[in-house]
């Protein structure tokens, strides 16, 4: 994961001021210190670092948190709010033109993966918006990134502008942009030439294909792997270019995570997405609060409660209360119960947003048997309807029938009832105040 050895050595800074009821002037400057060597390590932008922590340290010794009950508590509060800030606050999205199409312009060094983020926001706009975009390859020098794009255009379904012949950038781009407002799209996107480095004529080029274009979108993709470098290269383009955002490609491969932290403060600018992989549909939108949370070990609480306020049903989740302080909490419940919360993903996954568990060592091998959970409704199936609401009347015979109509072995048939037996009967004593015996319940 992207930041691991920032979060794990940021979080052990800020321990050691939880639990104190007094935080003294040495406490912050000492968790300043490994904080700011936390940042660095990470590949943080120096000035950007001393900024930071002049901040942290002048709120940590104000009153907020002198005057508060848990100090400790509201120097993290600090940290979290101020690494939030450095990487810009609220996410972003695309500017959209108020008439058709939006022109987006992709710009960025070669090798950064933008040709492949072209086909990564293709995909998204189409699923997201149904929207029909069109895609203009601009980068005639390299011409396996013609090819690419157009493999990518027919993987989608979406069509590709190219002029092998034609030597002017501007021109291509100018006749691309005339054959997408014949066909009415509503998206162009423009993937330009990269270099290894930054040059004169690249820069003069990109100038005039923004002039013809006039794009409501400059989008620069940068590495994260680059670290720092990645945050130079952004000024660099921007200032020629007042770029209106950046695409942060291979945070899946990053664990330091210092482009993401020092690009905003020093372009001023935006990161819009995030690439999370070569697929075309590892494109995240970037929440910089939830990254600064996830990095603080706090878990990504929002993007949890979201999922669950979208998948849970509040109503049915009373019922089900209701059901198990009554003890007819049936099989019919339990399956409910079992979808809900699969509904919200992969379980390892959402583990990981819980405040605490991202870093937590038991949870690096932890991973739920989904192949188990398929078992489990494929017993409940298997019932009668009787059955579903009666576990008492499952005796052996008719739990050979299950175990034959699922094409599970009895045995695991007969321990998945024990589980919902005793779980059933724990719910029951746990919903009248009596958490005796809580242990026994299967997972705990
Ligand atoms: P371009 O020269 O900037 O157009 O770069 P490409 O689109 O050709 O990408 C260069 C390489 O980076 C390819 O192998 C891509 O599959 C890879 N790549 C692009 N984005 C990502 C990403 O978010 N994560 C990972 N792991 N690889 C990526």
């Amino acid at each position: 994961m992207a930041f691991e050895n920032l979060s794990e050595r940021l979080q052990k800074a800020l321990r050691n001021l939880t639990g104190k009821g007094k935080i003294s002037e040495e406490d912050i400057n000492a968790a300043s210190r490994e904080i700011r060597l936390a940042l660095l390590e990470a590949d943080v932008n120096f000035k950007v670092v001393k900024d930071f922590i002049k901040t942290i340290k002048k709120r940590a010794l104000g009153q907020e948190v002198q005057e508060s009950l848990t100090p400790g508590q509201q120097v993290i509060k600090i940290v979290n709010e101020e690494l939030t800030k450095m990487m810009g606050e609220e996410a972003v999205g695309l500017t959209k033109s108020p008439h058709i199409p939006t022109v987006i312009m992709m710009v960025g060094l070669q090798g950064t993966g933008k040709t492949t983020t072209v086909g990564k926001l293709a995909y998204r706009l189409m699923k997201e918006e149904k929207a029909r975009p069109f895609l203009i390859a601009g980068d005639i020098y390299r011409p396996a990134a013609i090819d690419q794009l157009k493999q990518i255009g027919a993987d989608l379904k979406v069509p590709v502008y190219s002029d092998p012949e034609e030597k002017s950038v501007a021109k291509i781009v100018e006749d691309g942009l005339a054959e997408a407002a014949v066909h009415r799209n509503d998206y162009v996107i423009i993937d330009t030439a990269g270099r290894l480095e930054i040059d004169e004529p690249l820069m003069k080029e990109l100038e005039e294909v923004k002039a013809v274009s006039q794009p409501d979108n400059i989008l620069l993709v940068v590495d994260a792997m680059t670290g720092q470098v990645a945050a130079d290269v952004a000024k660099t383009f921007n200032e020629r270019l007042d770029v209106t955002g950046v695409i942060l490609t291979k945070l899946d491969g990053d664990t330091r995570g210092g482009a993401a932290l020092s690009i905003r403060a020093i372009t001023g600018k935006p990161i819009l997405f995030t690439g999370q992989g070569e697929k075309l549909t590892d494109l995240e939108v970037f929440h910089p609060d939830r990254m600064a949370s996830r990095i603080l070990g706090m878990g990504d609480m929002l993007t949890l409660i979201e999922k669950a306020q979208q998948d849970y049903d509040a109503k049915q989740a009373e019922k089900v209360a209701q059901k198990m302080r009554e003890n007819t909490f049936d099989f019919n419940d339990f399956i409910d119960q079992l979808e809900q919360v699969q509904k919200m993903g992969p379980l390892d996954e959402i583990m990981k947003m819980i405040p605490g568990m991202a870093n937590n060592p038991q949870l690096k091998n932890f991973s739920i048997d989904e192949k188990q959970i398929a078992h489990t409704k494929a017993i409940v199936y298997s019932m009668t309807p009787a059955e579903r609401e009666d576990e008492s009347l499952l005796n052996p015979s008719r739990r050979r029938r299950i175990a034959a109509g699922s094409g599970v072995p009895i045995v695991e048939v007969n321990r998945m009832i024990k589980e919902f037996k005793t779980a059933k009967d724990m719910m029951s004593k746990v919903t009248k105040g009596n958490f005796k015996d809580l242990e026994k319940l299967p997972g705990m």
